[in-house]
């Protein structure tokens, strides 16, 4: 195993804290692998140094999807703790190579310790995350809201004030409520919304793989900018089948978790697109393996989240902003429109519908401490 003795900082990480949030949410979701509503829990990760300076992580693990809170917790406390007391923060790279052998999975974990070491690495060398990973591709990202709330009216509402805030990018969410429920939510979206609205569609795994051809066909009708995830994760034959059967493109999402899974998707053209999640893959490292195999393969990717804070949402901006091949946008509206209220100081930046990359070092906003204390519901020290 690779070293994380002394150096090359003069850094060592002497405490990490793991605070478990619960922030109401102001939004019902619907998906079609299981609703999301009333409240959200994320496990917030501090880690402190001997210099003084200190990261911030938010690990925000979905049951349906990656994992559960407790177990996301607990990997951080009991298994990940020992790896990181007494390290130099800066080996980045052996630390998470000893998470995968301290424990296996738990990327939200994984995820979140990884954006806290960056944060500190960032401050201590005055520089943003996106440059400590080789450098800005773009300064700003445009931001892809998602229609799912069962309230159709509610929900096309909120599609015309954040239209109305500069957002043209929508990704509606199926497979929950019946196929001929689904096209009605399209028909309408294309009628209320103009023209310049880009629809994006995500099953989240919701439908059966017989006949799914048949139904794609008749959402092909609404132009969308492609179609994500309609079978479960595993058939991964059946979704080859409907990428090779549709004219729109087919996005990958639940199918792809690891770069192993992306190489087998992207050498069998099992999908014409990826979505990078640093919540399923482990981190911002891990995310941007899957997109350099996937850009071999010429398949673009898209930046995707969980029910995140601003922290983790500001990794993925990094991560996305240093990443050419991710040049599909992101999802990144949690913050602003989903959470009653944020952990960020400052609001997480958007500004006319797209995320401004931030100049600031490390992650580039700090955390309201007073705001985690407030929706603190365990701390594990
Ligand atoms: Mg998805």
């Amino acid at each position: 195993m690779r070293s994380t003795g002394t150096g090359p900082s003069t850094l060592a990480i002497t405490a990490l804290t793991v605070i478990i949030t619960e922030i109401p949410v102001r939004l019902m979701r619907r998906h079609g692998s299981g609703d999301v509503g009333g409240s959200v829990k994320n496990a917030i990760v501090k880690i402190e140094t001997n210099a003084g300076i200190t990261g911030w992580g938010d690990a925000a693990p979905w049951a349906v999807f990656t994992g559960t809170i407790e177990a996301t917790a607990a990997a951080l406390h009991v298994y990940l703790r020992p790896l990181l007391i007494g390290a130099d923060p800066f080996r980045i790279e052996a630390l998470m190579d000893q998470a995968d052998h301290a424990v296996v999975g738990h990327p939200e974990a994984k995820a979140a310790m990884e954006m806290a070491l960056f944060d500190i690495m960032g401050q201590a060398s005055g520089l943003p995350v996106a440059e400590l990973l080789g450098g800005r591709c773009r300064d700003d990202i445009p931001v892809s809201f998602s229609v799912a709330d069962p309230d159709v009216d509610r929900d096309m509402e909120m599609v015309r004030r954040v239209y109305g805030e500069g957002l043209r990018r929508f990704k509606m969410k199926t497979g929950f409520a019946g196929h001929a429920a689904d096209l009605k939510r399209m028909e309408r979206f294309r009628k209320e919304v103009p023209g310049d609205a880009e629809l994006r569609i995500d099953y989240n795994q919701g439908m059966a793989t017989y006949g799914a051809i048949r139904q794609l066909r008749d959402v092909e009708a609404f132009k969308p900018t492609f179609i994500e995830q309609p079978v479960p994760g595993h058939h991964r034959a059946a979704l080859a089948e409907i990428t090779r059967a549709l004219d729109t493109p087919v996005l990958a999402d639940e199918s792809v978790f690891t770069p192993t899974d992306a190489l087998q998707v992207a050498a069998g053209r099992m999908a014409d697109l990826v979505s990078i999640k640093i919540m399923k893959h482990g981190g911002m490292l891990a995310g941007r393996k899957v997109s350099a195999i996937c850009e071999a393969a010429g398949i673009a990717c898209c930046g995707g989240d969980m029910f995140e804070t601003g922290i983790a949402h500001l990794a993925g901006t990094h991560m996305i902003a240093a990443t050419p091949n991710i040049s599909l946008g992101c999802e990144f509206y949690q913050a602003t429109y989903f959470l009653e209220r944020d952990l960020l100081a400052a609001p997480f930046p958007i500004e006319n519908g797209r995320v401004i990359v931030p100049k600031t070092p490390g992650l580039g906003v700090s955390v309201d401490e007073d705001r985690v204390r407030h929706y603190a519901v365990e701390t594990l020290t």
